[in-house]
Protein backbone atom coordinates (compact mmCIF):
# COMPACT_ATOMS: atom_id res chain seq x y z
CA UNK A 1 0.00 0.00 0.00
CA UNK A 2 1.02 3.15 -0.91
CA UNK A 3 2.01 5.47 2.06
CA UNK A 4 1.44 9.12 2.49
CA UNK A 5 3.78 11.86 3.46
CA UNK A 6 0.60 13.48 4.88
CA UNK A 7 -3.08 13.29 4.67
CA UNK A 8 -5.27 16.46 5.37
CA UNK A 9 -8.94 16.05 6.87
CA UNK A 10 -10.70 19.17 6.25
CA UNK A 11 -10.95 21.37 3.21
CA UNK A 12 -11.80 24.46 5.09
CA UNK A 13 -9.57 28.15 5.10
CA UNK A 14 -7.29 25.97 7.22
CA UNK A 15 -6.80 22.91 5.40
CA UNK A 16 -6.56 24.55 2.19
CA UNK A 17 -3.67 26.40 3.30
CA UNK A 18 -2.00 23.43 4.94
CA UNK A 19 -2.44 22.00 1.77
CA UNK A 20 -1.17 25.14 -0.24
CA UNK A 21 2.36 24.97 2.04
CA UNK A 22 3.11 21.13 1.94
CA UNK A 23 2.48 21.09 -1.97
CA UNK A 24 4.76 23.67 -2.07
CA UNK A 25 7.18 21.78 0.14
CA UNK A 26 6.70 18.52 -2.48
CA UNK A 27 5.24 16.47 -0.44
CA UNK A 28 2.20 15.77 -2.41
CA UNK A 29 -0.61 16.11 0.82
CA UNK A 30 -3.61 14.54 0.35
CA UNK A 31 -6.88 16.23 1.37
CA UNK A 32 -9.95 14.84 2.01
CA UNK A 33 -12.60 16.53 1.70
CA UNK A 34 -15.29 15.92 4.13
CA UNK A 35 -18.99 16.29 4.37
CA UNK A 36 -18.75 19.57 4.34
CA UNK A 37 -16.22 21.19 1.26
CA UNK A 38 -15.04 24.81 2.23
CA UNK A 39 -16.22 24.49 5.61
CA UNK A 40 -18.39 26.88 6.78
CA UNK A 41 -17.32 30.12 4.36
CA UNK A 42 -18.31 28.80 0.17
CA UNK A 43 -16.02 31.56 -0.91
CA UNK A 44 -12.78 29.48 -0.93
CA UNK A 45 -12.67 27.86 -4.39
CA UNK A 46 -9.59 29.98 -5.00
CA UNK A 47 -7.47 28.29 -2.79
CA UNK A 48 -8.61 24.95 -3.52
CA UNK A 49 -7.16 25.73 -6.81
CA UNK A 50 -4.44 26.95 -6.09
CA UNK A 51 -3.12 24.31 -3.22
CA UNK A 52 -4.15 21.59 -6.22
CA UNK A 53 -1.73 24.07 -8.69
CA UNK A 54 1.14 22.75 -6.58
CA UNK A 55 0.37 19.83 -6.38
CA UNK A 56 -2.17 18.72 -3.61
CA UNK A 57 -4.63 15.93 -3.99
CA UNK A 58 -8.24 16.69 -3.02
CA UNK A 59 -10.38 13.67 -2.86
CA UNK A 60 -14.38 13.57 -1.92
CA UNK A 61 -14.75 11.35 1.10
CA UNK A 62 -15.01 11.38 4.72
CA UNK A 63 -13.10 9.89 7.38
CA UNK A 64 -15.24 7.70 9.60
CA UNK A 65 -12.34 6.05 11.74
CA UNK A 66 -8.82 6.99 12.36
CA UNK A 67 -5.81 4.77 14.32
CA UNK A 68 -3.16 7.33 15.68
CA UNK A 69 -1.71 4.21 17.76
CA UNK A 70 -0.32 2.79 14.83
CA UNK A 71 2.54 3.83 12.38
CA UNK A 72 2.16 4.63 9.79
CA UNK A 73 -1.00 6.02 11.27
CA UNK A 74 -4.49 3.98 9.74
CA UNK A 75 -7.50 6.24 8.60
CA UNK A 76 -10.63 4.90 7.13
CA UNK A 77 -12.08 6.25 3.90
CA UNK A 78 -14.86 4.39 3.00
CA UNK A 79 -14.10 1.49 2.19
CA UNK A 80 -10.41 2.79 1.73
CA UNK A 81 -7.67 2.47 4.29
CA UNK A 82 -5.42 5.13 3.76
CA UNK A 83 -1.71 4.95 5.33
CA UNK A 84 -0.07 8.28 6.41
CA UNK A 85 3.09 9.34 8.29
CA UNK A 86 1.83 12.56 9.33
CA UNK A 87 -1.85 13.80 9.79
CA UNK A 88 -3.43 17.54 9.83
CA UNK A 89 -6.49 17.55 11.56
CA UNK A 90 -8.57 20.21 9.79
CA UNK A 91 -12.23 19.36 10.29
CA UNK A 92 -13.63 22.59 11.38
CA UNK A 93 -16.09 23.04 13.60
CA UNK A 94 -20.13 22.39 12.65
CA UNK A 95 -22.56 25.24 13.55
CA UNK A 96 -25.49 24.09 15.53
CA UNK A 97 -28.84 24.37 13.95
CA UNK A 98 -32.30 24.59 15.66
CA UNK A 99 -33.43 21.21 13.56
CA UNK A 100 -36.79 22.37 12.36
CA UNK A 101 -37.43 21.41 8.89
CA UNK A 102 -37.69 24.56 7.48
CA UNK A 103 -34.88 26.08 8.77
CA UNK A 104 -32.59 24.17 6.65
CA UNK A 105 -34.74 24.66 3.56
CA UNK A 106 -33.97 28.30 4.15
CA UNK A 107 -29.93 28.79 4.38
CA UNK A 108 -29.01 31.26 2.52
CA UNK A 109 -32.03 32.90 2.14
CA UNK A 110 -32.54 34.25 5.55
CA UNK A 111 -31.27 31.97 7.75
CA UNK A 112 -27.44 32.17 8.97
CA UNK A 113 -24.94 30.54 11.31
CA UNK A 114 -22.75 33.51 10.73
CA UNK A 115 -23.11 37.10 11.04
CA UNK A 116 -19.89 38.14 9.56
CA UNK A 117 -20.24 36.12 6.57
CA UNK A 118 -24.16 37.55 5.75
CA UNK A 119 -24.92 40.61 8.18
CA UNK A 120 -24.19 42.56 5.21
CA UNK A 121 -27.39 41.61 3.10
CA UNK A 122 -29.32 43.01 6.16
CA UNK A 123 -28.90 46.36 6.00
CA UNK A 124 -31.68 48.55 6.58
CA UNK A 125 -33.79 45.01 7.73
CA UNK A 126 -35.14 44.30 11.13
CA UNK A 127 -33.61 40.41 12.02
CA UNK A 128 -33.37 37.87 14.94
CA UNK A 129 -30.54 36.49 16.53
CA UNK A 130 -30.98 33.04 18.65
CA UNK A 131 -28.80 32.18 21.97
CA UNK A 132 -27.87 33.20 25.12
CA UNK A 133 -24.15 32.72 24.75
CA UNK A 134 -21.08 35.28 24.18
CA UNK A 135 -21.82 33.89 20.17
CA UNK A 136 -24.97 35.43 20.81
CA UNK A 137 -24.34 38.60 22.30
CA UNK A 138 -21.42 39.22 20.13
CA UNK A 139 -23.61 38.51 16.84
CA UNK A 140 -26.54 40.74 18.03
CA UNK A 141 -24.17 43.62 18.82
CA UNK A 142 -22.43 43.23 15.44
CA UNK A 143 -25.52 43.07 13.51
CA UNK A 144 -26.21 46.35 14.07
CA UNK A 145 -23.93 48.00 12.13
CA UNK A 146 -26.55 46.69 9.70
CA UNK A 147 -29.86 46.05 10.17
CA UNK A 148 -32.53 48.75 11.99
CA UNK A 149 -33.46 46.17 15.00
CA UNK A 150 -32.00 43.02 16.18
CA UNK A 151 -34.36 40.85 18.34
CA UNK A 152 -32.22 38.48 20.78
CA UNK A 153 -34.53 35.46 21.52
CA UNK A 154 -33.75 33.46 24.17
CA UNK A 155 -34.90 30.18 25.61
CA UNK A 156 -34.31 31.01 29.19
CA UNK A 157 -35.00 33.89 31.28
CA UNK A 158 -30.68 33.46 32.72
CA UNK A 159 -27.86 34.19 29.89
CA UNK A 160 -24.86 32.00 29.50
CA UNK A 161 -23.00 34.94 28.17
CA UNK A 162 -20.32 36.97 30.41
CA UNK A 163 -21.65 40.49 32.03
CA UNK A 164 -19.27 42.24 29.96
CA UNK A 165 -21.02 40.91 26.56
CA UNK A 166 -24.84 41.02 28.04
CA UNK A 167 -24.19 44.42 29.31
CA UNK A 168 -22.77 45.77 26.32
CA UNK A 169 -25.79 44.26 24.07
CA UNK A 170 -28.48 45.64 26.70
CA UNK A 171 -27.08 48.80 26.33
CA UNK A 172 -27.43 48.77 22.60
CA UNK A 173 -30.75 50.41 21.83
CA UNK A 174 -30.73 48.52 18.52
CA UNK A 175 -31.14 44.98 20.70
CA UNK A 176 -34.40 44.16 22.42
CA UNK A 177 -35.01 40.48 24.17
CA UNK A 178 -37.46 38.28 24.16
CA UNK A 179 -36.42 35.41 26.70
CA UNK A 180 -38.51 32.11 27.68
CA UNK A 181 -39.33 32.01 23.88
CA UNK A 182 -38.49 29.18 21.41
CA UNK A 183 -38.62 28.72 18.06
CA UNK A 184 -41.03 26.45 16.54
CA UNK A 185 -40.92 27.52 12.66
CA UNK A 186 -39.18 29.21 10.10
CA UNK A 187 -41.60 31.42 7.51
CA UNK A 188 -42.03 31.00 4.53
CA UNK A 189 -40.95 28.47 2.52
CA UNK A 190 -43.10 29.12 -0.01
CA UNK A 191 -41.71 32.54 -0.89
CA UNK A 192 -37.71 31.19 -1.02
CA UNK A 193 -36.89 33.72 1.79
CA UNK A 194 -37.57 34.30 5.94
CA UNK A 195 -40.68 36.46 6.12
CA UNK A 196 -40.83 35.53 9.92
CA UNK A 197 -40.76 33.40 13.07
CA UNK A 198 -43.64 31.10 14.54
CA UNK A 199 -42.38 31.52 18.28
CA UNK A 200 -43.51 30.29 21.29
CA UNK A 201 -43.45 31.59 24.93
CA UNK A 202 -42.40 28.85 26.99
CA UNK A 203 -44.05 30.09 30.18
CA UNK A 204 -47.27 31.01 29.30
CA UNK A 205 -47.34 28.47 26.68
CA UNK A 206 -48.33 31.53 24.34
CA UNK A 207 -47.54 31.27 20.47
CA UNK A 208 -47.31 34.43 17.62
CA UNK A 209 -46.24 34.92 14.34
CA UNK A 210 -43.29 37.38 14.70
CA UNK A 211 -42.16 38.89 11.41
CA UNK A 212 -38.23 39.23 10.29
CA UNK A 213 -36.56 39.03 7.69
CA UNK A 214 -33.55 37.01 8.78
CA UNK A 215 -32.47 34.43 11.40
CA UNK A 216 -28.98 34.25 12.77
CA UNK A 217 -28.25 30.99 14.44
CA UNK A 218 -26.10 32.13 17.94
CA UNK A 219 -26.55 28.77 19.71
CA UNK A 220 -22.60 27.07 19.54
CA UNK A 221 -20.79 24.97 17.45
CA UNK A 222 -19.55 21.19 17.90
CA UNK A 223 -16.20 20.43 16.38
CA UNK A 224 -15.62 17.48 14.36
CA UNK A 225 -13.32 15.59 16.05
CA UNK A 226 -15.90 11.99 17.45
CA UNK A 227 -13.77 10.05 15.91
CA UNK A 228 -10.41 11.18 17.40
CA UNK A 229 -12.56 10.50 20.73
CA UNK A 230 -10.14 8.48 23.38
CA UNK A 231 -7.50 9.29 20.95
CA UNK A 232 -6.47 12.60 21.14
CA UNK A 233 -6.68 15.50 24.42
CA UNK A 234 -10.29 17.54 23.84
CA UNK A 235 -11.75 20.11 26.17
CA UNK A 236 -15.53 19.50 27.28
CA UNK A 237 -17.24 20.63 24.28
CA UNK A 238 -14.94 18.35 21.76
CA UNK A 239 -12.50 20.67 20.93
CA UNK A 240 -9.14 19.29 20.48
CA UNK A 241 -6.52 20.63 22.65
CA UNK A 242 -3.31 22.00 20.79
CA UNK A 243 -0.03 22.96 22.27
CA UNK A 244 2.29 25.49 20.57
CA UNK A 245 -0.48 26.25 18.59
CA UNK A 246 -0.67 23.34 16.36
CA UNK A 247 1.06 20.60 18.36
CA UNK A 248 -1.50 17.54 19.79
CA UNK A 249 -0.32 14.76 22.02
CA UNK A 250 0.24 12.64 19.37
CA UNK A 251 3.45 13.46 17.67
CA UNK A 252 3.18 13.91 13.75
CA UNK A 253 -0.47 14.55 14.80
CA UNK A 254 -1.32 18.29 14.03
CA UNK A 255 -4.69 20.29 14.82
CA UNK A 256 -5.68 23.65 13.00
CA UNK A 257 -8.41 25.91 12.39
CA UNK A 258 -11.96 25.76 14.29
CA UNK A 259 -11.56 21.88 15.56
CA UNK A 260 -9.10 23.33 17.92
CA UNK A 261 -10.28 26.87 18.39
CA UNK A 262 -13.00 27.88 20.26
CA UNK A 263 -12.23 32.06 20.13
CA UNK A 264 -11.11 33.70 16.94
CA UNK A 265 -13.16 31.19 14.49
CA UNK A 266 -12.36 33.50 11.40
CA UNK A 267 -11.11 32.55 7.97
CA UNK A 268 -7.54 34.52 8.28
CA UNK A 269 -6.46 32.53 11.69
CA UNK A 270 -7.96 29.54 10.46
CA UNK A 271 -5.60 30.51 7.30
CA UNK A 272 -2.43 31.30 9.45
CA UNK A 273 -2.82 28.22 11.52
CA UNK A 274 -3.18 25.70 8.93
CA UNK A 275 0.43 27.15 7.56
CA UNK A 276 1.69 26.53 10.98
CA UNK A 277 0.79 23.01 11.15
CA UNK A 278 2.00 22.44 7.47
CA UNK A 279 5.09 23.85 8.64
CA UNK A 280 5.27 21.54 11.48
CA UNK A 281 4.75 18.50 9.19
CA UNK A 282 7.78 19.86 7.10
CA UNK A 283 9.89 19.90 10.28
CA UNK A 284 8.75 16.50 12.02
CA UNK A 285 8.96 14.90 8.60
CA UNK A 286 12.71 15.73 8.50
CA UNK A 287 13.27 14.84 11.48
CA UNK A 288 12.08 11.38 11.21
CA UNK A 289 13.77 10.51 7.96
CA UNK A 290 11.55 11.34 5.54
P1 LIG B 1 -22.59 28.63 24.45
O1 LIG B 1 -21.90 29.43 25.49
O2 LIG B 1 -22.66 27.16 24.58
O3 LIG B 1 -24.06 29.22 24.36
C1 LIG B 1 -25.00 28.65 23.51
C2 LIG B 1 -26.34 29.33 23.75
O4 LIG B 1 -27.27 28.82 22.81
C3 LIG B 1 -26.89 29.06 25.14
O5 LIG B 1 -27.48 30.23 25.66
C4 LIG B 1 -27.94 27.97 24.88
O6 LIG B 1 -29.07 28.08 25.72
C5 LIG B 1 -28.39 28.29 23.48
N1 LIG B 1 -28.82 27.08 22.79
C6 LIG B 1 -28.11 25.94 22.56
N2 LIG B 1 -28.86 25.05 21.89
C7 LIG B 1 -30.05 25.65 21.67
C8 LIG B 1 -31.24 25.24 21.03
N3 LIG B 1 -31.35 24.05 20.45
N4 LIG B 1 -32.28 26.10 21.01
C9 LIG B 1 -32.19 27.32 21.58
N5 LIG B 1 -31.09 27.77 22.21
C10 LIG B 1 -30.03 26.94 22.25
O7 LIG B 1 -21.98 28.89 22.98
P2 LIG B 1 -21.31 30.20 22.37
O8 LIG B 1 -22.08 31.40 22.72
O9 LIG B 1 -21.06 29.89 20.94
O10 LIG B 1 -19.92 30.29 23.12
C11 LIG B 1 -19.01 29.19 23.07
C12 LIG B 1 -17.73 29.59 23.79
O11 LIG B 1 -17.05 30.60 23.04
C13 LIG B 1 -17.99 30.16 25.17
O12 LIG B 1 -16.95 29.73 26.02
C14 LIG B 1 -17.90 31.64 24.95
O13 LIG B 1 -17.51 32.36 26.10
C15 LIG B 1 -16.86 31.74 23.84
N6 LIG B 1 -17.06 32.96 23.04
C16 LIG B 1 -16.39 34.09 23.44
C17 LIG B 1 -16.56 35.26 22.75
C18 LIG B 1 -15.83 36.49 23.17
O14 LIG B 1 -15.33 36.53 24.29
N7 LIG B 1 -15.70 37.48 22.33
C19 LIG B 1 -17.41 35.32 21.65
C20 LIG B 1 -18.08 34.16 21.28
C21 LIG B 1 -17.89 32.99 21.99
P3 LIG B 1 -28.98 27.67 27.27
O15 LIG B 1 -28.23 28.79 27.93
O16 LIG B 1 -30.40 27.59 27.69
O17 LIG B 1 -28.26 26.37 27.32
Amino acid sequence: MDIRNVVIMGSGCAGHTAALYNARANLKPLVIEGHEPGGQLSLIENMRKQAARFGADYRIGHVVKADLSKRPFELTVGKEIIQTRALIIASGASARWLGLPNEHALIGHGVSSCATCDGFFFTGKEIVVIGGGDSAMEEATFLTRFATKVTLIHRREQFRASKIMLDRARANSKIEFLTDTVVDDVLDVSKKEVTGLRLRNLKSGESWDFPTSAMFLGIGHIPNTKIFEGQLETDADGYLVTQKNVFTKVPGVFACGDVQDRRYRQAITAAGSGCMAAYEVEKYLEDEGH
